[in-house]
């Protein structure tokens, strides 16, 4: 077979491979050209704060409707931007819009946005937040980045200084997807994190599975004992938010609560909150 002829030798063509790249080809020039005429929305997910049941924040989430082919998930734009060297584009347009609609929110709900560890190993980050902020009159303790892992192993790139430089400007810093990587307890430990969001694997398994149960126990009790911030991500059920509160959770947020909507709906939301209860 063609392996077993050496490396780098090519020899048969995959029609379906052959599809996949120029599909790739096709969605790339598609997200240039959204990036290009500012296509691409930006909608928000509201965090509910478990102790005054009030909306203490949203999640910025990038959302492109393509007018030919309809939604495309963030799950697959997202990856590609990063490849393909946009994703400091599309970082920073989100970035700047989402700072620009939080100003219109009362002062004491945030915006989180998320980082991707691409956007970390460029040395112009703290420069576009600082700008973001300046431009849009949003004081630096409104933003929270949200970054996984990935972003603090690759400590090479001097990312333990920037979470510094940024948290001078009062930023504060979550770490996403919290318990999916492999080193997440020892990212915790050396780096500035304010706030741990639990993936949302795990509570959705916690009502069936109890070693998910238990892991979303020890991570409220961990943020406890760690004086940080805990959010629970992927909340759909009563049943889950009721588990939350009872292992001591912070926030939650989850499509129990409601999905990523546009800037005015959020605004509309703060004010007429309730959360949902059991009857
Ligand atoms: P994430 O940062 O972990 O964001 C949470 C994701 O979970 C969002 O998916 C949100 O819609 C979804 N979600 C929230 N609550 C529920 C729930 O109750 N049930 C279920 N099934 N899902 C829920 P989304 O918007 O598709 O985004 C996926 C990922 O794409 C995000 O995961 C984030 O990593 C990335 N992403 C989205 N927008 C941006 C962006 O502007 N910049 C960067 N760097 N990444 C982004
Ligand atoms: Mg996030
Ligand atoms: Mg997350
Ligand atoms: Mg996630």
């Amino acid at each position: 077979d063609a392996k077993a002829q050496g490396r780098g030798r090519v020899c048969v063509f995959d029609p379906a491979m052959e599809a996949r790249f120029q599909h790739r080809r096709w969605l790339e020039h598609e997200l240039r050209e959204a990036l290009r005429t500012q296509a691409i929305a930006v909608h928000y997910q509201p965090l509910i704060d478990l102790r005054t049941d009030e909306v203490c924040a949203f999640e910025a989430l990038s959302r492109w409707t393509h007018p030919e082919r309809g939604p495309i998930s963030p799950g697959e734009f997202i990856p590609l931007a990063e490849e393909v060297g946009l994703i400091d584009t599309l970082g920073e347009y989100v970035l700047r819009r989402a700072c620009a609609d939080a100003v219109a929110w009362p002062s004491r709900v945030r915006v989180a946005v998320n980082v991707s560890p691409n956007q970390f190993r460029h040395d112009g980050l703290c420069g576009v937040v600082a700008s973001a902020l300046a431009d849009s009159g949003l004081p630096g303790r409104r933003l929270e980045l949200e970054v996984t892992e990935s972003v603090v192993l690759a400590d090479d790139s001097g990312v333990f200084d920037k979470l510094h430089e940024l948290r001078g400007l009062g930023i504060r810093f979550s770490m996403d997807d919290f318990g999916t990587g492999y080193s997440s307890l020892s990212s915790l430990r050396s780096f500035p994190f304010d706030k741990i969001k639990l993936d949302r694997s795990f509570l959705q398994d916690s009502l069936t599975r109890s070693e998910c149960a238990t892991i979303v126990r020890i991570v409220g009790d961990l943020g406890g004992s760690l004086r940080m911030t805990t959010t629970a991500e992927g909340v759909e059920t009563l049943e889950q938010l009721e588990f939350l509160r009872a292992h001591g959770f912070s926030e939650a947020q989850g499509f129990l609560f409601g999905r990523a909507m546009p800037a005015d709906e959020a605004l509309a939301l703060i004010a007429r909150w309730r959360t949902p209860r059991a009857a």
